[in-house]
């Protein structure tokens, strides 16, 4: 394309709240093959809220009071979820110490005399916590899309809890018109892989990358480059920066993260995944591309 079509074309995407860091990256935002998409945040709202809430060997409030008492103390959008629910019931917190977060896995934290620890299966795998109560309650949960959350305290299983996080009001629809452009499109998450087949599912997105810890978002782009293709990534989180820089084309949700943000290229202010649909129709029709 001619330097005015692409100065024509940042403009217009200005216009639809679509910022072109460089005219590059509408260059080769033309040419993908797959775009990848985070989910919490991306795909979902990224405010998920307490849905399911079931103790063994205490009282309900009980064993949600320990969570939170630990969760207080994280900013992951599951503690929010956890420790709102706590206000909502009126519950008091105990005070937490030696306060440890494990990314990708959970966090523990010593609340009066017990060992409390919050996260998902691997973390309880890692404590060696006895699982056997949950797992058929989790995999209900995690079918229906939900992110089941385990309590444990003193390496016994006290509490299983579900986070839903809604998905964006556009984002099927997105992601139709993606595929319906050609484009093959995958779901990235350090979520369960039950809970992300279920929530892919309701979206329509064939290829899911579940379990991924934050520092391995960008491995899985690279070794999608590896298979050949050329590689968008939409995020909008910390973790999702270093994705955003290895892809070639990296697209940031404006809402997000300052972090993310900086290190996209193409940056879509609303939040809005059909704006990643307008900006690729808008790449391809200025570098004429069709397909
Ligand atoms: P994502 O951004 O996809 O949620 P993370 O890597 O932040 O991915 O978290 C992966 C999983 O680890 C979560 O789905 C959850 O099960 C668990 N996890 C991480 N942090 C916390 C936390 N503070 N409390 C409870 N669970 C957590
Ligand atoms: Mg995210």
């Amino acid at each position: 394309a001619t330097p005015t079509a692409i100065m024509v074309a940042t403009g217009r995407g200005a216009a639809m709240g679509i910022l072109f860091r460089r005219g590059a990256a509408l260059e080769t935002l033309a040419q993908i093959d797959i775009l990848v998409l985070d989910k919490t945040g991306t795909l979902t709202e990224g405010r998920p809220t307490l849905t399911e809430l079931s103790a063994h060997g205490m009282s309900e409030s009980e064993a949600l009071a320990l969570a939170a008492a630990v969760e207080r103390h994280s900013e992951h959008p599951i503690a929010s979820a956890i420790v709102a629910a706590t206000h909502t019931r009126g519950l008091v917190l105990e005070e937490a110490e030696a306060i440890e977060a494990l990314p990708g896995f959970g966090i523990q934290a010593r609340v009066g005399v017990q060992a409390v620890a919050v996260g998902a299966r691997r973390l309880m795998e890692r404590l060696a916590v006895p699982m056997d109560a949950a797992a058929e309650i989790a995999e209900r949960l995690a079918s229906d899309g939900m992110t089941p959350i385990y309590v444990a305290a003193d390496g016994r299983l006290i509490a299983v809890l579900a986070v839903t996080d809604p998905l964006k009001p556009n984002s099927r629809e997105a992601i139709a018109r993606l595929r319906g452009l050609g484009v093959e499109v995958a779901m990235v998450t350090g979520d369960g892989q039950r809970t992300a087949e279920a929530v892919a599912r309701q979206l329509g997105i064939a290829r899911v990358m579940a379990e991924v810890l934050p520092a391995d978002k960008a491995a899985e782009v690279r070794r999608l480059q590896g298979e050949g293709g050329r590689v968008a990534f939409v995020g909008d989180g910390i973790n999702d920066a270093p994705a955003l820089a290895q892809a070639d084309v990296g697209i940031a949700i404006g809402t997000g993260t300052d972090i993310a943000v900086e290190a996209g290229e193409v940056i879509l202010m609303q939040g809005d995944l059909m704006a990643a649909v307008d900006a690729l129709i808008l790449a391809r029709r200025t570098l004429r591309t069709i397909r």
